[in-house]
């Protein structure tokens, strides 16, 4: 498995030889869809998940690995609400998405309500749990992939949730020099 695969706009997400495993949420919702992800990419997020759990922070995944044929129906449902415009604007054409790779973790996180319930939240800009996985996410080998101010070079709006396993190496790599996965192979590889 190659983890620092280049897949965007342009490069379609090839076959790969996976190996899924099944995510177990720290709190299940009561009807949940089954989560899958490449094993290592999972054992590199139950480190922070633990980590985070030192700071009160619960870390639970909302989208692992997708299926083409799962990416095909959210695409025509997109495309049914909005436009095709809007569509291709919010999410990735079949084929093209890195969630087909199992590299690729969105993340929510769970808070108790004063009444004691739990509440569960995709991750935002403006949560301190936020702030934890932009200081650590690095040194587990996950980069957020598509920053603010990267919007134009990954031709993705801004999705804070959204992290990529890159492994260790080359994560450090785009954290100290603030780079996106496109510019780290521009300059490389171009
Ligand atoms: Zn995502």
């Amino acid at each position: 498995m190659n983890y620092e695969i280049l897949i965007n706009r342009q490069n379609r997400c090839p076959t790969l030889s996976q190996d899924l495993v099944e995510v177990t949420p720290l709190f299940p919702k009561k009807r949940r869809k089954k989560i899958y992800l490449e094993k290592k990419v999972y054992q590199a997020f139950q480190k922070i998940q633990k980590e985070g759990l030192k700071y009160g922070y619960y870390f639970d995944i909302v989208e692992g690995y997708r299926s083409v044929k799962d990416q095909r129906k959210i695409f025509t449902q997109m495309i049914d609400r909005y436009s095709l415009e809007d569509a291709i604007c919010m999410t990735a054409v079949p084929n093209f998405s890195e969630h087909h790779s199992g590299l690729a973790i969105d993340i929510e996180y769970c808070r108790r309500t004063k009444k004691g319930a739990y509440r569960k939240r995709k991750i935002r800009e403006t949560d301190p749990e936020y702030s934890f996985l932009l200081q650590h996410m690095h040194q587990y080998g996950f980069i957020l992939r598509y920053p603010k101010e990267k919007q134009l070079i990954t031709q993705y709006r801004y999705e804070p949730w959204h992290f990529r396993y890159v492994g260790k190496k080359l994560a450090n790599i785009l954290y100290q020099e603030k780079l996106t996965l496109e510019e780290y192979y521009q300059k490389n590889y171009d």
